[in-house]
């Protein structure tokens, strides 16, 4: 079959550039399940890929999309069937493996999702890496004891972005008192709206502070940014609470002492969506699926959502780069 995809090509100057083009199956990567593609998304990685930022991808020519859902057109794996709805996240596809930013894709039925009857594919590629990351934190902070109902809120930084607004709908939905932390207060009402009860400016945490501890803040943290602010948020942990680390936004380096850790117990803990094992994947894919089944966070994740076509995508990149990308991005591949 022919389908259309978004290629990247690298030239002798290491400049990569994107072109849709139309390709065979016989192009596709080994792999034992074919999918038509319907939807994939746009996360950070993939503005990173779409500019050749990063080392990320390897070899050229290249399909990009980290995520992708769609419908099983062809199956080796017992597992899957010819009809059969699926999405994929991580996995490192679309950086070594080719992803989701086409009509078809071939890989591994290790890496595919059965997706929940109530969930459609878009709304799979609206929820996607960054709202499957911001579930996967949130899960995490609840096995570390942050439970709704604590003496102090739960902090969301980043929160104008894929994986903080996730996080805002996610954990407003399970009941946290959530404050979010942004650097575009003209995104407050949205913010208010998708989950969060309070808004706070994010240059308050942009400092490496001189002190290891600051006044017990938060109980727990979903953080999209790192660097300073999250050495920030170290300081301001409440005795016991814990940061869920997703993202490096504002940078990946992390200079802070042990003492948060050692005078109030904080947990600190690493969340990677990419390589996430299959068990505690399906779970985190449940849990989205409990919350999507109330109608009214399903249209708060349809009105964060924006969708564009595959042509669209890659003058998209600079902007998520520049933390210019409000909400979810789904891209029509279909
Ligand atoms: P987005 O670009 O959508 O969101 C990032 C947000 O961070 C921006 O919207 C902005 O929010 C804030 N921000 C941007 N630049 C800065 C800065 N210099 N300093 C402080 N804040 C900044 O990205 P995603 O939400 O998709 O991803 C967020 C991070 O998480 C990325 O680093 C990404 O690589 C990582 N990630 C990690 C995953 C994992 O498995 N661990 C999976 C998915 C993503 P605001 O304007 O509101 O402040």
């Amino acid at each position: 079959m022919v389908f259309t995809a978004l290629l990247l090509d690298r030239d002798d100057d290491k400049k990569v550039t994107a072109s849709l083009t139309e390709l065979d199956d016989d192009r596709l990567p080994d792999g034992d399940v074919t999918v038509d593609v319907e939807w994939s998304s746009l996360n950070y990685k993939d503005g990173m890929i779409l500019q050749g930022i990063g080392g990320l991808v390897r070899n050229y020519p290249h399909v990009p999309g980290i995520d992708l859902a769609g419908t099983v057109a062809a199956s080796d794996d017992d597992r899957f069937a010819a009809g059969d709805r699926v999405a994929l996240t991580g996995w490192r596809v679309g950086e070594v493996h080719w992803g989701g930013y086409a009509g078809r894709a071939r890989v591994s039925g290790d890496w595919l999702v059965a997706l929940p009857d109530q969930v459609s594919t878009r709304q799979a590629m609206a929820v996607g890496t960054a709202g499957f990351t911001a579930m996967q934190a949130l899960t995490a902070l609840e096995d570390h004891g942050v439970a709704p109902g604590a003496d102090r809120p739960v902090l969301v930084t980043g929160a104008s972005g894929g994986v903080g607004s996730s996080a805002l709908l996610w954990g407003g939905a399970m009941g946290h008192h959530l404050v979010a932390s942004t650097g575009r207060p003209e995104n407050a009402d949205d913010l208010l709206t998708l989950g969060a009860a309070d808004v706070i400016d994010r240059a308050e945490l942009a400092e490496n502070p001189a002190r290891p501890l600051l006044s017990e803040r938060w109980h727990g943290c979903v953080d999209a940014v790192g660097g300073d602010t999250l050495a920030h948020v170290l300081a301001e942990m409440a005795y016991g609470g814990s940061v869920a680390a997703c993202g490096l936004a504002g940078g990946n380096g992390l200079s802070t002492t042990v003492i948060p850790f050692l005078l109030r117990g904080v947990n600190l803990l690493g969340i990677d969506s990419v390589m996430c094992p299959p068990e505690p994947r399906q779970r985190v894919w449940g849990r989205v699926a409990e919350v999507l089944a109330d109608e009214a966070i399903a249209a708060r994740l349809g009105a964060m959502t924006t969708d564009v076509a595959l042509g669209e995508v890659a003058s998209l990149a600079p902007e998520i780069l520049a933390g210019q990308v409000k909400g979810r991005v789904v891209v029509a591949c279909s």
